[in-house]
């Protein structure tokens, strides 16, 4: 079921400074795993981050995998996370034996609702049994409301993990998303806003929780030379050569943003007028990074629905997809326990991602809104 397209979603951007990097991977014969351009790249993320510390990993999957980990997540017990997410967020919680909650969108940044997150941990600490943690995700490049989350988090002493994987780059109230909460995860998988093929970062303000996450990732490898262990690890981290090229990319991030968000601008221009299109708000507080730019479809108003645009795309060879489909919503979750539901459900029957890469050129976003205005007349 491959189709090629014309126009994807979300193609790697190579710049051509990654080159440099991986030369000094190959001449300093460091092609294994780990080395100087993983510590190289670590020390650069989180500088840019602004984070105490970060870990180089294979996936950012790995990352949340380590993260609830590190704060104790086990069989039976609960992780209130956001249902309006890609798999990867939750997939980890079962890893562990642990019972995803999931927890609706609100409106304004479609993130997690931080008002039905506080009144299920209400209603938990009155059972007496709180979640071992909450995984906030920040989608499509712009921050959840990080204030109030954090503030119910405390109030109820429940860590807070971030799944920043869609947003670095964002902002909110001066800060990044995923340096916020206890842990943040970053991914550098393919179609993400830069790109190490595949690859992740896992950020911690504490260095304890990296110090910690570092050895698990490194097969829990006790410090001693003959191969001491006494815990069961994982193989996660970054190779050397991959970090190489996350140091090159980590070069044209802004350069990146300003690309997408340019994207977004002229859809926005092309199409705004069009009665029923609604493009994803863009919340006061902080910067969005139009990782992606999504809209939603009101078929009455704008006269098609969103599979009748997306599969007139396709038939121009133009790559488009619907937003994800919410957790609550997916047979292998089947059963399992929800707050709320019905603003990501309708968000996923509405919504729509649109060609959003950052080497799209402007006559290309004209070609994507020319076909969209055609449906409407
Ligand atoms: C991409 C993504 C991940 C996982 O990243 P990988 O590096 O592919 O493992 C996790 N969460 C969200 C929301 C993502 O979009």
């Amino acid at each position: 079921m491959t189709t090629t397209f014309d126009i994807s979603l979300s193609p790697p951007h190579l710049d051509g400074a990654e080159r440099r990097f991986v030369e000094e991977a190959f001449e300093s014969n460091w092609i294994a795993p780990l080395g100087p351009q993983v510590e190289a790249f670590e020390r650069e993320f989180a500088e840019v981050v602004g984070a105490g510390s970060a870990l180089a990993l294979s996936s950012g999957t790995a990352g949340l995998h380590l993260a609830l980990q590190l704060v104790g997540v086990g069989a039976g017990d609960e992780v209130l996370v956001s249902t309006l997410t890609f798999i990867a967020s939750v997939n980890p919680i079962r890893y562990l034996g642990g019972t995803p909650v999931f927890i609706d969108s609100e409106r304004v940044s479609w993130n997690l609702d931080p008002n039905l997150l506080r009144d299920a941990l209400v209603e938990r600490a009155r059972r007496g049994r709180l979640p071992k943690a909450v995984v906030v995700v920040h989608l499509y490049g712009q921050s959840a409301d990080l204030d109030p989350i954090v503030a119910a988090c405390r109030e109820f002493d429940v860590p807070l993990i971030e799944d920043a994987a869609e947003a670095l780059g964002a902002s909110y109230r001066g800060r990044s998303p995923g340096t916020v909460g206890c842990m943040g995860v970053f991914s550098f998988n393919g179609n993400k806003i830069i790109t190490t093929s595949g690859g992740g970062m896992l950020v911690a303000n504490d260095p304890d929780y990296t110090i910690r996450a570092r050895k698990l990732a490194t097969q829990a490898r006790e410090p001693a030379a003959h191969y001491e262990h006494v815990e069961v690890g994982y193989n996660y981290r970054l190779s050397n050569l991959l970090a190489a090229v996350g140091r090159g990319q980590l070069r044209v991030l802004e350069n990146r943003i300003e690309a997408r968000r340019r994207n977004f601008d002229r859809y926005r221009e092309r199409l705004g007028g069009l009665p029923g299109l609604t493009f994803m708000p863009e919340a006061a507080w902080g910067r969005h990074t139009r990782w992606l730019t999504t809209l939603t479809v009101d078929p009455e108003r704008f006269g098609a629905d969103r599979e009748a645009i997306r599969e007139a795309l396709a038939a121009h060879r133009i790559e488009a997809r619907p937003l994800w489909k919410p957790m609550h919503l997916q047979p292998v979750f089947q059963g399992l326990e929800t707050v709320g539901g019905a603003v990501a459900e309708s968000l996923f029957a509405q919504g729509l991602c649109l060609p959003s890469g950052s080497s799209l050129a402007p006559v290309q976003v004209d070609r994507v809104a020319d076909v969209i205005r055609e449906l409407h007349r």
